[in-house]
C-alpha cells in the first residue's frame, strides 16, 4: 500500500485509477485506516460473522467514497479490499461489489456534514433498539462518557438515539434515513431494529470515537438495568 506522505502525492498510485479517480493517495490511506478500524471493531465483537461497514470520503466534487466490500471478514480486512464508489454507488476502483448498506453510506455523507461512516452489530445495539423500537429511540442522558461526542460539553447533554425499522429495500431505508436526519439535526447516529448502529464523523478518528462512545453507552445502559427503565 501507498503510505507515503506529501511528497510522494499521487506518484504511487496507478495511472489507470488515477484516470478515474484524482484522490489515490487519500484513497489508499483511507482504505489502509478502515482496515485497521476493521480489526479493533472485529476484536471487540462488533462487527462479527462479516457484519458491518466502513466507509470514508475521500471527495466530495465528485463525491467518491471508499467503502468496505461485502462479504468480508473484518477482523482480517486488507486495504486493496476496499473499493472506491461514486455518488450512486457504482465502484470505481477495486473488485468486489459494496453492500447495499452503500446506499445509507450515501444517504447519511449527504444528510449531514460527514466524512467518515461506521456501521456495526454489536450485541448491545441489537438488543436495544429491539427493546426500545416502540418508543422509538433511546434517550442518553448524565452519563460522562457523552462527552466523546462531538460537540459535546456536559454530562447533561441528552443524546437522542433514533431507531428505524430494519428493512432489506436499501431505497426505502436509504429515504427514511434521509428524513431521520432532517428532523433530527445534531444527532450523532442512528439505530436499525435488531440490526446495528451507524454513526459518523468529521474524519476517522471522530467515526471510531463515536462508534466506542455509543457501544459503550449501549452496553451501559443494558448491563446497568437501566434501559428497562428508560
Ligand atoms: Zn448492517
Amino acid at each position: 500500500m501507498n503510505k507515503s506522505k506529501s511528497g510522494a502525492r499521487r506518484t504511487n498510485s496507478a495511472k489507470a485509477t488515477l484516470r478515474k479517480s484524482p484522490n489515490g493517495t487519500r484513497y489508499s490511506e483511507a482504505a489502509a485506516c478502515l482496515a485497521e478500524i476493521g480489526k479493533g471493531f472485529h476484536a471487540r465483537g462488533w462487527v462479527l460473522g462479516t457484519s458491518g461497514n466502513f466507509s470514508a470520503v475521500i471527495s466530495r466534487e465528485p463525491l467518491r467514497l471508499a467503502i468496505t466490500s461485502t462479504g468480508l471478514d473484518k477482523g482480517s480486512l486488507a486495504p486493496d479490499q476496499f473499493l472506491e464508489m461514486d455518488e450512486a454507488a457504482n465502484v470505481v476502483r477495486g473488485d468486489g461489489r459494496p453492500s447495499a448498506e452503500a446506499l445509507l453510506h450515501l444517504a447519511i455523507v449527504r444528510g449531514v456534514d460527514a466524512r467518515a461512516v461506521l456501521h456495526t452489530h454489536s450485541v448491545w445495539s441489537t438488543v436495544l433498539s429491539g427493546s426500545h423500537a416502540s418508543q422509538g429511540g433511546i434517550a442518553l442522558e448524565g452519563y460522562e462518557m457523552l462527552k466523546g461526542l462531538e460537540g459535546v460539553r456536559t454530562h447533561k447533554h441528552r443524546e437522542w438515539l433514533p431507531i428505524l425499522e430494519n428493512s432489506q429495500d436499501m431505497l426505502e431505508l436509504g429515504e427514511r434515513v434521509s428524513k431521520t436526519l432532517r428532523e433530527s439535526p445534531g444527532i450523532h447516529g442512528f439505530l436499525l431494529q435488531e440490526h446495528g448502529l451507524y454513526t459518523w464523523g468529521g474524519n476517522l478518528p471522530e467515526a471510531k470515537r463515536h462508534v466506542e462512545i455509543l457501544e459503550f453507552l449501549m452496553e451501559v445502559l443494558v448491563r446497568s438495568g437501566a434501559a428497562q427503565s428508560a
